[in-house]
């Protein structure tokens, strides 16, 4: 394989070089348990702290209502069944979306095997939730929404401010799984009436393996990870020190010039989907044209299988995906394609390609040609 084109940041991004940097020296030089007293400990418990400021910072949230985990599903997971669990007192109902993530999907499929009861609202053909459902979904027993930001496959933005409207005048706690649009939207959480949202640091150019809850203050989540007193004593257990000074370190950057590279990503991902649409017949994008997140784009091809596709681009050193990283290797038609009511004929022929701010026209061009080629050598074959 001569040369690799990288279109695949919806399942994960490129850790920068300056987030590396930035860990570093936590491996092993600055190596201390943040639960300690001494100067080791101090110098990590400080890391932690300026990262949990860098973060606040970019929602214009307390740092205290900062709760680094593990990354965007333990988030989620957190999120659902810890406020699920904390006012069952109050109701066992929740409201959420069929196009969620796993992480939030999975979450509520087993309160339901608890005895809770789930709502899953459907979205219209652009994948958008309607506020106006959410409203007439609310019952005297429900006690969350959770609704996500940005879809995952197909790009889709929900209306965020005015389902959190709702849920406020009802006085219902709402949850936002913000995954795949923290550090590429901006997001403040004085603007956006969201009661907890989740994000993950592998998805904003940081490491793997951790992410943040943000926790409105006086919201009452319970403990998730039982054990010592680290994160307030929410989220137990030695904090991953390195990850969490990376995710800081990728937070600032992201929200550096973030109003500049959203306009150059939105132009580039026009320009992708204008060279789609002109040079490949029958295509259709899945997804809203402008409420999507700056790097989504998702085609169904008519008539040929998504999958070979796949293989054929990944042979030219192409890297697309299905949809959904977490289901690769599935070849039936995911769920959020399903869900918008795509046609038979379109559906199978799905595929997601999603830039970052280091994407080139140069490269979008080639993959575009790439396409076009095997697209035209599927169909024929087929
Ligand atoms: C990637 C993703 C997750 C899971 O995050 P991890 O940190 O990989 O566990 C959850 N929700 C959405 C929307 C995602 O895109």
């Amino acid at each position: 394989m001569n040369q690799q084109i990288y279109l695949d940041n919806a399942a994960t991004t490129q850790m920068s070089d300056a987030v590396k940097a930035a860990m570093e020296p936590y491996f092993r030089e600055k190596f201390g348990n943040a639960s300690t007293g001494y100067r080791y400990g101090e110098e990590a418990k400080q890391a932690i702290e300026e990262a949990r400021e860098l973060i606040a910072e970019t929602l214009e949230a307390k740092p205290s209502e900062i709760f680094f985990t593990s990354g965007g599903t333990e988030s989620d997971n957190w999120a659902v069944k810890g406020i699920a669990g904390a006012y069952r007192n109050l109701g066992s109902h929740l409201i959420t979306c069929n196009i969620e993530h796993h992480a939030v999907l999975n979450s509520c499929a087993y309160l339901e095997r608890l005895g809770y009861r789930v709502t899953y609202l459907p979205v219209d053909g652009f994948g958008r939730v309607s506020p106006e459902e959410v409203r007439q979904a609310i019952a005297p027993d429900t006690i969350l929404v959770t609704i996500m930001f940005g879809n995952n496959e197909v790009g889709t933005i929900e209306p965020i401010w005015q389902i959190g409207k709702i849920a406020k005048s009802e006085q219902i706690l709402f949850h936002t799984d913000a995954v795949q649009a923290y550090g590429q939207v901006p997001i403040s959480v004085r603007y956006y009436p969201v009661d907890l949202l989740s994000a993950s640091a592998h998805k904003f150019h940081g490491p793997k393996g951790v992410g943040f809850l943000y926790v409105k203050e006086g919201v009452a989540i319970p403990s998730f990870i039982n054990g010592g007193s680290q994160e307030s004593g929410l989220r137990a257990g030695t904090e991953n020190v390195p990850g969490i000074v990376g995710m800081g370190k990728a937070a600032e950057l992201a929200h550096k010039n973030m109003r500049t590279r959203i306009n150059r990503e939105i132009k580039l991902r026009n320009y992708l989907i204008e060279k789609v649409f002109r040079e490949i017949p029958r295509v259709k994008l899945n997804g809203h044209r402008t409420m999507r997140l700056p790097g989504n784009t998702n085609f169904c091809f008519e008539g040929i299988e998504g999958a070979s596709l796949l293989i054929l681009l990944e042979e030219e050193g192409i890297c697309a995906s299905g949809g959904s990283a977490c289901n690769t290797g599935e070849s039936r038609t995911s769920y959020v394609i399903e869900a918008l009511g795509t046609e038979e004929s379109y559906a199978p022929g799905t595929i997601r390609l999603t830039l970052s701010g280091e994407t080139t026209r140069q490269e979008v061009d080639l993959a575009v040609d790439a396409i076009k080629r095997n697209v035209a050598l599927l169909r024929e074959s087929g």
